[in-house]
Parts: C-alpha cells; sequence; structure tokens
C-alpha cells in the first residue's frame, strides 16, 4: 500500500472525525420526575429541591443563581429520610473519556449513601468489552457506606478484574478485596474516577446539609519575615496566581490586550503584606482579621474590570469569588479596599487593585484554592448577554510564605495511576530496554543461530507470562484509535498517561518501529503474538504438520488486516462505542484481561477458535487479521535498518524457506511490513556453514588454494557477496 494512498484514507478517516457523533448528552441538573430518586433514598415519597442559596451564585439559573445540587427526600408521613442529589452537579472529575461518570445517589441522616445509580458515562472500554452491570455493581457498592469513610481504589490485582478498597474502619485501615470492575485499559480510572466522584459529591452534600464536619484547616503558618519582598522576589517565589480571561473567551473580536488579568494572592504573610500594601494599611487590616479570615489582593489589568460595572456600595463583589472545596468565599463591600498602587517600588502597573478580607467563609492558606472569575459573555454585536461563564484559576501559597506541617499528597488520577504501578513501570522499562539493547548490539549479542533461538525463544516466554498474563500490559488497537481521535478531535493527551504500563509500551514501539520495523515489538514482544508462536512451537514439538496457505491465496489475505484496520478507524470515528466494540476482533482482552467466564460466550469462542488456528498455522492472527499489526506495519514501512542482504540473495531461497511470516520475496527483497525480525536471515547471511552461496565461495577459495581454478565463478560470487545498499524501508 503506498504511502500516498495511507495518506488519502488517513485524511478521510480524520475528516469522518468531525462528523463523528457525540455519546448522549450527560444530564445537569437532577430531576427526581425523571431520575429513580425513590431507588437510591429508599422510604422517600415525596422530593423538593433546596431553595437557591446566596452563596452559591452561578451563571445557571435566573440572575446567575444555582440552588445547591441536591433534593430532600420526604417520607410518606411527612418526615425527612435523607438526601437525594446528582454528582454532575457537586462535582467534576473526568474518568478515562475525559467526562465524568455522572452518579444519582441518596444520603441518610447519618451520612451514610442509602443507593447510587450511575445515570450516564461515556467510558468506552466499559460500553464495549465489559457488561454495564460491573459499573453499575462498583458504584452500588458504596452503598451502607458513610460518606466520610476513607475508602480508595488500590492497587488492581493481576488477573481477575479485581480492585483492592482500603477501608478506614475505627482508624485502622483494612483493606477489602472487591471485584467489581475488570481492570482492562481504562476501567481502573474509570474505578478511581467513580470512586471519587461518588465520595466528593456525596461529602459535599453532607457538609452542605451540616451532617458532616467541614474538613479541617491545615496545620501551618504564615512565616514571619518582617521584610517587606520586592515584586521580582515574590514573582519568583511563586506568591501570584493568575487568571486570566481573553476576549474571545468572552465573545469579543480578538485583542492584544486580554479581557482580565487578575494577579492574586493571600497577603497575611508581613513580608507579601508590606511588599503590597502601604505598611499603614496592611497593619490596619491584618488587626482587623478574626481567625479563619485573611487579606486576598487582587490586582487586574486588561480592558474591564474585575469589580464589575454593577458593583454599587452596599452591593456584592459579583465578578470575583474564591472557592475552596466546599467552601466559597463572596465579598461584600464591607469586606473590601481599594488598592490603588502596589508598594514595592519594581511592581508593574495595574489598572486596579483590591484588598479583600475572606469574612464570607473559611479560607485554608494551606491548600489550593481557586479564584472564580464570572462574566457574562458578549453576543455577536458586542452587547451583554444573560450568559454567565466562570473562569477559575487554582493558586496554592508557596511553602516559603505558608508553611504546611505535613502537608498531604494530592494526586492528579493519572499521577495516582503512575504511583500505584511504579514498580510494575520499572520493571516493563527495564524489560524492554534490555529487549532493545540485545536488538541494538545485536553483532555481539547474537553469535550463533542457537543464541539466537534461545533469546528469542526466551524473549517472547517473558513477554508473554511477564508482560501479558502477569502485568496485563498489552498494547491494542483501541490505543491507535484513541490517539487518532485526540489529533482529530483535540482530546486531552493526558488520557495516555492513565495506563502507565501501556504509555511505557507505546514509546518501545514507536522507536523500535521507526528503527528496525514493527517487527522487533510484534516479534519479540507482543504478549499475544508470542502467545501465539509458543503454541505453534509446542505444535512442532508435537510434530504437528504445519498448514500454508498458497502464495495465491497469502498474497491477497495478507491485506485484510488493513482492511479492518481502517473499517475499525472508520467505525470509531463514526462511532465510539460501535468502534470500541468492533475492536473485540483483537483476542487480547480475552487473553490477558478478563477472564473467560465473565466474558460472553462469543468472544470465548473467537479466542478459542485463534488459538486452535496457532497449531496449525504460523501467527493466523498476526499475518491476516491484526489491525494494530496493520498500523504498526504502515508505520514501520521506512524502517531505518533491517536485516542485512546480499546480492546474491536473490538467487538462494534458503532464508525465504525458512521465513515464517513469508516476508522474502522471490527476488530476495524482504517486506519491512511482513518482517518478524526473527533475525535468523541474518544469522545465516552472517554462517559460512549455512548460506550456500558463501559456502560456494569458500568451496571455491579452497580449491584455488588447491590450484584448481574457476576464476569466474569466483570473481562473480565475489561480487555478489557485496551488501544489498540500504535504502529507507528495506
Ligand atoms: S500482529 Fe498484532 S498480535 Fe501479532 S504480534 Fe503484532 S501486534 Fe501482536
Ligand atoms: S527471516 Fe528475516 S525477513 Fe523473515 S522474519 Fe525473520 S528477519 Fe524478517
Amino acid at each position: 500500500m503506498s504511502g500516498r494512498v495511507v495518506l488519502i484514507v488517513a485524511s478521510v478517516l480524520v475528516l469522518a472525525a468531525s462528523a463523528r457523533a457525540q455519546h448522549g448528552t450527560a444530564p445537569t441538573r437532577m430531576d427526581c420526575a425523571r431520575m429513580p430518586c425513590a431507588e437510591v433514598l429508599p422510604g422517600a415519597v415525596r422530593f423538593e429541591r433546596e431553595p437557591p442559596s446566596t452563596a452559591s451564585r452561578g451563571p445557571d439559573g435566573p440572575d446567575g443563581a444555582t440552588d445547591v445540587g441536591y433534593a430532600v427526600g420526604y417520607a410518606a408521613d411527612g418526615s425527612r429520610v435523607g438526601w437525594v442529589a446528582l454528582s454532575n452537579e457537586l462535582v467534576d472529575v473526568p474518568a478515562y473519556s475525559g467526562k465524568p461518570v455522572v452518579v444519582l445517589f441518596g444520603l441518610d441522616e447519618s451520612a451514610t449513601i442509602t443507593g447510587a445509580r450511575v445515570v450516564h458515562h461515556a467510558e468506552p472500554i466499559l460500553l464495549a468489552g465489559i457488561p454495564e452491570a460491573q459499573l453499575t455493581g462498583f458504584v452500588a457498592w458504596y452503598v451502607g457506606h458513610r460518606a466520610d469513610e476513607s475508602i480508595s481504589v488500590g492497587q488492581a490485582t493481576r488477573r481477575g478484574g479485581a480492585v483492592t478498597v482500603t477501608r478506614e474502619v475505627d482508624g485502622e485501615l483494612q483493606p477489602q478485596v472487591f471485584a467489581a470492575v475488570d481492570v482492562i485499559s481504562g476501567a481502573t480510572v474509570t474505578a478511581l474516577a467513580a470512586n471519587r466522584t461518588i465520595l466528593d459529591a456525596a461529602r459535599r452534600v453532607g457538609r452542605e446539609v451540616g451532617i458532616l464536619e467541614a474538613e479541617a484547616a491545615l496545620r501551618g503558618r504564615f512565616v514571619a519575615d518582617g521584610e517587606p519582598w520586592s515584586w521580582a522576589r515574590m514573582e519568583a517565589e511563586g506568591v501570584f496566581g493568575r487568571l486570566t480571561v481573553t476576549q474571545e473567551d468572552m465573545g469579543l473580536p480578538p485583542r492584544a490586550e486580554p479581557f482580565v488579568d487578575l494577579w492574586f494572592t493571600i497577603a497575611d504573610a508581613p513580608a507579601i503584606g508590606r511588599g503590597l500594601l502601604a505598611t499603614g494599611d496592611y497593619d490596619h487590616l491584618v488587626a482587623q482579621l478574626e481567625p479563619g479570615q485573611h487579606l486576598l489582593v487582587v490586582l487586574g489589568r486588561g480592558t474591564s474590570s474585575f469589580k464589575g460595572s454593577a458593583f454599587v456600595r452596599g452591593g456584592i463583589f459579583d465578578r470575583v469569588r474564591v472557592q475552596q472545596g466546599l467552601e466559597e468565599v463572596q465579598f461584600r463591600d464591607t469586606d473590601y479596599q481599594n488598592l490603588g498602587r502596589v508598594a514595592a517600588p519594581d511592581a508593574p502597573r495595574f489598572r486596579e487593585g483590591a484588598v479583600f478580607l475572606t469574612r464570607g467563609g473559611a479560607l485554608d492558606p494551606g491548600r489550593p484554592f481557586d479564584l472564580v472569575f464570572l462574566g457574562s459573555h458578549h453576543d455577536s454585536r458586542g452587547a451583554f448577554t444573560r450568559e454567565f461563564h466562570s473562569f477559575p484559576a487554582t493558586h496554592q501559597l508557596p511553602a516559603s510564605v505558608y508553611f504546611v506541617e505535613n502537608p498531604p499528597e494530592e494526586r492528579t488520577i493519572w499521577e495516582e495511576a503512575w504511583h500505584r504501578r511504579f514498580v510494575d513501570v520499572i520493571a516493563l522499562g527495564l524489560w524492554l530496554f534490555l529487549v532493545m539493547a540485545v536488538f541494538a548490539l545485536r553483532r555481539w549479542t547474537f553469535t550463533s543461530a542457537k543464541v539466537l533461538a534461545g533469546l528469542h525463544l526466551t524473549s517472547m516466554a517473558v513477554s508473554f507470562v511477564f508482560v501479558g498474563v502477569y502485568l496485563g500490559a498489552q498494547p491494542s488497537v483501541t490505543q491507535m484509535l484513541t490517539l487518532v481521535e485526540v489529533v482529530a478531535r483535540g482530546g486531552d493527551p493526558t488520557l495516555f498517561l492513565v495506563e502507565p504500563l501501556l504509555f511505557v509500551s507505546w514509546i518501545f514501539i514507536a522507536i523500535v518501529s521507526i528503527v528496525w520495523g514493527r517487527g522487533v515489538f510484534c516479534g519479540w514482544v507482543c504478549p499475544y503474538g508470542a502467545m501465539s508462536e509458543l503454541i505453534r512451537k509446542v505444535a512442532d514439538l508435537l510434530k504437528i504438520r504445519r498448514f500454508e496457505l498458497p502464495d495465491r491465496i497469502h498474497g491477497k489475505l495478507r491485506y485484510l488486516r488493513y482492511v479492518v484496520l481502517f473499517a475499525l478507524l472508520a467505525s470509531f470515528l463514526v462511532s465510539a462505542t460501535v468502534g470500541e466494540r468492533a475492536a473485540e476482533i483483537e483476542p487480547f482482552k480475552s487473553t490477558f484481561l478478563v477472564p473467560f467466564w465473565k466474558r460472553e460466550w462469543f468472544f470465548v469462542a473467537w479466542w478459542v477458535v485463534l488459538a486452535v488456528a496457532s497449531f496449525f498455522v504460523f501467527r493466523p492472527f498476526c499475518r491476516y487479521l491484526c489491525p494494530m499489526g496493520a498500523g504498526l506495519a504502515l508505520f514501520g514501512s521506512f524502517r531505518l535498518s533491517g536485516p542485512k542482504r546480499r546480492n546474491f540473495c536473490s538467487s538462494c531461497s534458503i532464508c525465504q524457506k525458512g521465513c515464517e511470516p513469508r516476508a522474502i520475496a522471490d527476488d530476495g527483497t524482504i517486506d519491512p511490513r511482513e518482517c518478524l525480525s526473527c533475525m535468523e536471515c541474518e544469522q545465516t547471511f552472517n554462517d559460512r556453514d549455512r548460506c550456500p552461496p558463501l559456502v560456494g565461495l569458500d568451496r571455491l577459495m579452497a580449491k584455488r588454494e588447491r590450484g584448481a581454478r574457476d576464476e569466474e565463478r569466483l570473481a562473480k560470487l565475489r561480487r555478489d557477496e557485496e551488501r544489498v545498499p540500504w535504502r529507507p524501508g528495506r
């Protein structure tokens, strides 16, 4: 397949991406008339949403106000049973798909979760290979647990899809093995995200309604160094958070100057307070602070004011607020003092400044907090609309300003995934590095056909048992599909980091495919490919005859895998669900990730068919069907180096006969898309006892020494002994 054809097909697919249908839309608001509220709060027959909270103003409701995101459930006798909430209204924890798992849950007076139902998710893996019931089961597991229990999705077991959940019971952490979500690509992350979604949302409701204590402030202190810091030092130490909203963000025509560009910090520390405010002002304001209150300094540039044109004395600053977890701090005029000029002489000019006393809520200076700018969008004519957008920027004071004793570790989902699998990542990385080193140094490592065969066999065995069965690190075409989607639709690239073992594997695949073609991965490391070849080796031991298709059929059939690849890509771009489902043509999940008894019968049957075929045919799936192998073959078509060849290889067919993937053509050339880099042909190339032309050459030389001469034949063999010059993709 020529590069141009591939390019055209790829372009068509990328264009198709823009037409791709979205997953169904997630509900943004709980509606007990349409949602099973009574099921998640047993005993409740009537539900009433709480009235709008003035502290929770937002862009969604009338006048930018939202209600608090939960409903109270009442029994038939009018007594309160508990609360029902939709996680989407309370927290936003992106899962594997980049979108949250939306859960409807109930909470009783003792902060115990009374019911939990997934009402929407866009997890492609779950939609594809794993019954919905498993995600439902995972979420339902939280029923009966208190919202303030310490529950975390822990180290996944190797096989069987179990997830260990650590629970804190009576102050002690107790591990529990909970088999609910299969640990396959993406599903571990789904479990992590679902765990955080349920707990964070339930805790938020619990705190709002007063059945849970607010999060304790971290013990810490402002650093007492009294010398005012210069602006340059404050900037260098990371004192300021920054929130920039562009003109385009607000629906306005682009301009060099942003709509607002806010620099903000908590200025209680004397060095900061005196660096920003006149000393007298600082002392006066600090004297007013009560426990739990702080000085928030906001400095603004840009074409608009963060104080808001609607701000009037006696009113509320509706354009900025501070949020930290459940706490939200809204500022009134009584909390405000104008800051006309920054005290530090080297400070840049700002359009405006303000010092706010954080009286409206408890702000913990030891934790990250958000400054949120709320602005009304403009229409195409540049007029204000009633469409409010909020723009948050997170900031945490540096330790040089606020020192926290024993700060807790806060990790993103992908950081947590890397932390959990750190040892596995190192082990896999070392293994892949070793394979690469053995291959790169093959002049010294492949010293004989026997050594080469031993190394190859060992590599396949380790890859099958350690990489596949133990680590479950089988790369799949689904990651290729996701890559296409991220490129075509501008998805979140950190998606690839959430599965650290696959991420490391793909780095390896990219390197070896460029340098040596796909063969180093497919031939030496791919766990399923290794299993398939090992099955054939067992068949050899059992003296089971190998079956090979006639050239004519094989020549056509080997293109089938490209058809499978492009069909998959097209279906994925039209619908992720269909694409993921179609990707089940890969038997990888059944082999390494999900036990047979948890799979539908047809997946098991497909696995058995391929395994049985592997007894009789060399790597049938790899050679004719594997879409990932096809993708790698295209990618590795232009490999930088391949097995060495001599001119006389074209007239000798010994390597061709020995090449199990049938990668060597009649003229002795190698097809890099078919070659599995077993390196047997190169071994023969170097072996003066096995390579027939070399044997002939040596014989003629010996004869010549004995006086017998056949100069013409000798000269030809010597000429043909020259290596075929390198060219890309050979
Ligand atoms: S062709 Fe597919 S299954 Fe075979 S080794 Fe390559 S990636 Fe693995
Ligand atoms: S024999 Fe040579 S051409 Fe055939 S798979 Fe092995 S390395 Fe590739």
